[in-house]
């Protein structure tokens, strides 16, 4: 059976699902988008990612297409459609069709929405996990706004390009001051020197990581020690351990920076175990 996916309000084959030459989100980027990922069908941490979502929306005055309920009830059924138990699921959401102007068309416009449903191998996921990624730093040169989950994504795709180039993963940005902000696709993260878990915090231009956010909670449901402060790419060699976390990614453990091992080079026991425990309470809060 073919993949199926939603253009407003169908659903039609992926191969003919299309949009407007004249959609916003085409031509100017102007739209938003939401990534959940899928543990036996079902969407993990639903509530924080439609939170989000609808805070980016409410950032750029774009309206929510429908109710946070319809909109599950639509989620759901792609997801049913496609018959995919374990990936993921992308929502899309553009200010709508429009002739070309920089700014909002002054009437109203009926938003795009567009979902794809994606496969992912949970074994080989687990496999590269057991493995540990690589990450290149580049220089942070995204706008000041990458708190809002906009699809204006070409420093993020210029960056995974330059990462992929030189055999690592994922890339890394690093501030003006040194700091690494966050990745290409993932929130970054380190256990420094003296065992403390440390990542950005939200007052950075970063994205609000929903998997991040979650793995806080858990943090702190075990009592391990955390920082949101940042870190340096030097920090990071100097680190036990290093991971990434992201709805794609999960809890990934990171084993080398700019080809430099961090810590013994290997996953660490911490980054191991947050995986672990991450993936167990995502599917059992799946809705
Ligand atoms: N930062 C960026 C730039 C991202 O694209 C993503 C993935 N959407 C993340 C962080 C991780 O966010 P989440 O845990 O909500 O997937």
């Amino acid at each position: 059976m073919g993949r199926i996916a939603y253009v407003n309000g169908r659903f039609v084959p992926h191969s003919e699902a299309v949009v407007h030459i004249e959609d916003r989100g085409y031509q100017l980027a102007d739209a938003v988008y939401e990534v959940w990922a899928l543990f036996d069908g079902k969407l993990a941490d639903a509530e924080g990612h439609f939170a989000r979502l609808e805070r980016s929306l409410g950032e750029l005055s774009i309206p929510m297409p429908m109710t946070r309920v319809a909109l599950t009830l639509v989620l759901k059924e792609a997801v049913r459609r496609n018959r995919v138990r374990e990936g993921s699921i992308y929502l899309q959401v553009s200010r709508g069709v429009a002739p070309r102007q920089h700014a909002y068309p002054s009437d109203p416009l009926r938003p795009a929405v567009i979902m794809t449903v994606s496969r992912v191998d949970r074994v080989a996921d687990e496999l590269r996990a057991a493995k540990g990624v690589s990450v290149l730093t580049v220089p942070e040169n995204r706008w000041g706004r990458a708190d809002i989950k906009t699809v204006g994504l070409l420093p993020n795709a210029m960056a995974k390009q330059k990462a992929k180039e030189a055999g690592a993963m994922e890339a890394w940005f690093v501030d003006d001051l040194g700091f690494v902000t966050e990745g290409a696709s993932s929130n970054a993260w380190i256990v420094d020197s003296d065992g403390r878990l440390r990542t950005r915090d939200t007052n950075a231009n970063i994205l609000r990581g929903i998997t991040r956010h979650t793995l806080l909670k858990i943090i702190g449901r075990e009592d391990l020690p955390v920082d949101e402060r940042p870190f340096t790419p030097a920090e990071a060699i100097a680190a036990k351990e290093a991971f990434i976390t992201g709805a794609g990614s999960l809890v990934l453990p990171v084993i080398a920076v700019d080809g430099k091992p961090v810590g013994e080079g290997s996953p660490g026991p911490v980054a191991t175990r947050l995986r672990r425990l991450y993936i167990e309470q995502a599917k059992a809060a799946a809705i």
